[in-house]
C-alpha cells in the first residue's frame, strides 16, 4: 500500500511537470472508489496549478475553465488506495493498459493513473474546504513534519487513549503518516513497545518516539519511499527503503540492536514486528 513517504515522492516527481499544465481531455476506465463528481468535460481548458499533499491525499488545484466566465476554479483530490501509482508520461503516451483507469490528458504530458485493485479515487471538489474534500480530510490528525506537532502536543493527544500505541498511531488522527511498516519501525528506534498503552507513555517517551518516526519518515523519502509488490513513482523508479527496515518483516531473525529474535504479533488485524527486548512497556 503507497505510504505517506511514497505520495510524497510521487508529488515531487509530478509537480513540476504539471504545474501550469492546461487540460486537452479526460480519459475514464473502469470505477475508482467513488465517483469523480463531474463529467470529465467539467475538467477540460482547466489550469493545474501547484500539486499539494495533506496526509496520503493528493490535491491538483485547478483554474476555471479557459472562455468559460461561469466556470469556478476547483480541483481534483486523489487517492492511490490500496495499489495505485501515477505517472507523468511524455507525448505520446503508451496506449491505456487494463489497469489505468484514470488518464488526465495536458498540454505538458499524461497524467495516468494505474490501479490494479481500484480502491485509489479521483474526486472533484471546490476546493480543500468543500465537499467532498472537506469531509475527507476533516479526521486527520497533524503532518508529521508540522512545527506545530510538538512532544507536548503528542503528549497532550495521547491522553484518554487506552488502545495500544501502534494502533493509535495507524489510526492518524493524532499523526498522519506512521503506516504500518513506519509505526514499527518507529516505536522500535524509540525503544517502545507496540502494545503499550497509549495514555502511558511518558512525555519524555513521546519526545523519544516523534523523533523516531520523523527520522524514519525522513529517511523513507530520502530513498524514494518503499518499495511495496507494485509501488513505483512517477518516473517508474521504485523505492529502497524496505531494505532498511530494521524490525519490519524480520520475524525470528535476530534483532540488529541485541540479537534477541524479532517477534511478530498481529494488533487491528495489522502485523506488527518489535523486539521484546528493546522495545519496553
Ligand atoms: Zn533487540
Amino acid at each position: 500500500m503507497p505510504e505517506l513517504p511514497e505520495v510524497e515522492v510521487t508529488r515531487r516527481s509530478i509537480a513540476g511537470g504539471l504545474r501550469g499544465a492546461r487540460v486537452l481531455c479526460v480519459h475514464l476506465g473502469k470505477p475508482l472508489r467513488w465517483p469523480l463528481g463531474c463529467t470529465p468535460d467539467h475538467l477540460v481548458g482547466r489550469q493545474i496549478g501547484e500539486v499539494a499533499r495533506r496526509a496520503k491525499y493528493l490535491w491538483l488545484p485547478m483554474s476555471p475553465r479557459m472562455g468559460d466566465p461561469g466556470s469556478r476554479p476547483g480541483g481534483l483530490l486523489l487517492h492511490l488506495g490500496m495499489s495505485g501509482s501515477l505517472a507523468l508520461l511524455p507525448e505520446p503516451p503508451p496506449p491505456p493498459g487494463t489497469h489505468d483507469h484514470f488518464e488526465l490528458r495536458t498540454t505538458r504530458g499524461t497524467l495516468r493513473l494505474t490501479d490494479p485493485r481500484r480502491f485509489g479515487a479521483v474526486l472533484w471538489s471546490a476546493s480543500l474546504a468543500s465537499e467532498p474534500a472537506a469531509r475527507l480530510l476533516a479526521s486527520l490528525g497533524h503532518e508529521p513534519f508540522d512545527a506545530a506537532l510538538t512532544p507536548e502536543f503528542l503528549h497532550a493527544r495521547l491522553q484518554g487513549r487506552r488502545a495500544p500505541i501502534k494502533q493509535v498511531l495507524l489510526a492518524g488522527d493524532v499523526v498522519v503518516g506512521a503506516g504500518n511498516i513506519y509505526a514499527c519501525e518507529a516505536l522500535f528506534a524509540a525503544g517502545i513497545h507496540p502494545a503499550l498503552r497509549a495514555d502511558r507513555l511518558s512525555r519524555p517517551r513521546a519526545a523519544r518516539l516523534l523523533a523516531a518516526l520523523r527520522d524514519t519518515l525522513g529517511r523513507a523519502l530520502a530513498l524514494g519511499g518503499t518499495t511495496l509488490r507494485d509501488f513505483r513513482d512517477a518516473h517508474g523508479m521504485s523505492g529502497a527503503f524496505q531494505d532498511e527496515a530494521r524490525v519490519y518483516g524480520r520475524a525470528g531473525q535476530p534483532c540488529l540492536r541485541c540479537g534477541a529474535p524479532v517477534r511478530r504479533i498481529v494488533q487491528g488485524q495489522r502485523a506488527t514486528y518489535f523486539c521484546p527486548r528493546c522495545q519496553k512497556r
